[in-house]
């Protein structure tokens, strides 16, 4: 082959970028494989352009681990929290991103930094949706609901085969009412999935009963293992010792789960439902087995049940889902 034939499918990688608040983590696929991968922190400095940075050196780092370099790039793709401008590949909110507070032109800073290889940027629920349905637990199905319960609840519908966001903002299973009235949500609402099942407000809830006097042994396994915040191994380990409010924390993210899913199973009648995010992973099996007991009551046609499974890419699965995006 001379230079001056243009990169062959079977030669070039593609790239996926999952971006979080705390991590960033990338793979490099060939022909559908991972063949590289690399996390790193992320930059907590809240400047824009120590992200962008910190996202091409986990590109190159993964190119060099596939064995591959900058010039086999075919094309890339960033998951990333908040809304996104797809056709500019901005970001125009990622609150918990550093420096993503305000508009970032993401595609476009990555791509001028790796040889001007095409980049396209989608919201990291969805991306992570559409990994798990093309390469994960999603396959064998065309309609299905990926359900990402960690430090809120997002959410991300397949239908007929396509990711279906009504008019950008579809998918929101976290903002579904499952009490009127109910607990305070993130967003300014009452009683939404979220408030029950999302970590942060599961961790405003655990606050508030030991304040009012409640026991538990969940603060003092954070501090333990020098964490600031509830995580989902922080419930994990509680539960091993049987902590009566861990127990009952979950307990709740799990009545309000199997109300919301089985809402959405009675409106969509769905082949599957993925139950992923940190709270999924962490807890796996049996907190499925738990919201699956908690929505049965709710089906209108129990006897054609969705197969509710969990995650199968775990947390590569939103950097696979971004390679996807990319045409992966
Ligand atoms: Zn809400």
């Amino acid at each position: 082959m001379t230079s001056a034939e243009p990169k062959s499918s079977a030669t070039s990688v593609i790239a996926g970028v999952d971006l979080g608040g705390t991590k960033i983590q990338t793979v490099v696929l060939r022909t559908e494989e991972v063949t590289g991968s690399s996390r790193v922190l992320t930059p907590q400095t809240g400047k824009p352009g120590d992200v962008i940075d910190a996202i091409v050196g986990t590109i190159r780092t993964s190119l060099e681990a596939a064995g591959a370099s900058t010039s086999d790039l075919r094309e890339i793709g960033i998951g990333t929290p908040g809304k996104v401008d797809a056709d500019a590949g901005a970001v125009l909110l990622a609150a918990n991103v550093p420096g993503f507070s305000d508009r970032v032109e993401l595609g476009p800073l990555v791509s001028a930094q790796l040889g001007n290889t095409k980049v396209t940027v989608g919201n990291d629920v969805s991306v992570g949706v559409l990994g798990e349905y093309r390469r994960g637990a999603g396959r064998p199905y065309e309609n299905l609901l990926g359900v990402w319960v960690g430090t809120g609840v997002g959410g991300g519908l397949i239908l007929d085969g396509k990711l279906h966001d009504g008019r950008g903002a579809g998918g929101e299973i976290g903002h579904v009412v499952v009490k009127p009235g109910g607990r305070p949500c993130s967003c300014g609402r009452r009683g939404c999935l979220e408030a029950y099942a999302g970590r942060v407000s599961m961790e405003r809830r655990a606050r508030e009963l030991v304040k009012r006097g409640h026991r538990t042994d969940l603060f003092r396994i954070m501090e333990k293992h020098g964490r600031e915040r509830l995580s989902s191994g922080i419930y994990a380990r509680a539960l091993e010792k049987g902590d009566p409010m861990a127990t009952k924390l979950i307990e709740d993210a799990a009545w309000a789960l199997g109300i919301g899913l089985a809402s959405a199973q009675n409106l969509l009648d769905l082949e599957a439902i993925i139950v992923g995010g940190g709270l999924g992973d962490r807890l796996g099996q049996p907190f499925v087995d738990q919201v699956v007991r908690q929505m049965t009551p709710h089906l209108f046609v129990p006897d054609n049940p969705p197969v509710v499974l969990r995650t199968e890419l775990g947390d590569l699965g939103g950097a696979v889902g971004a390679a996807v995006l990319a045409g992966g």
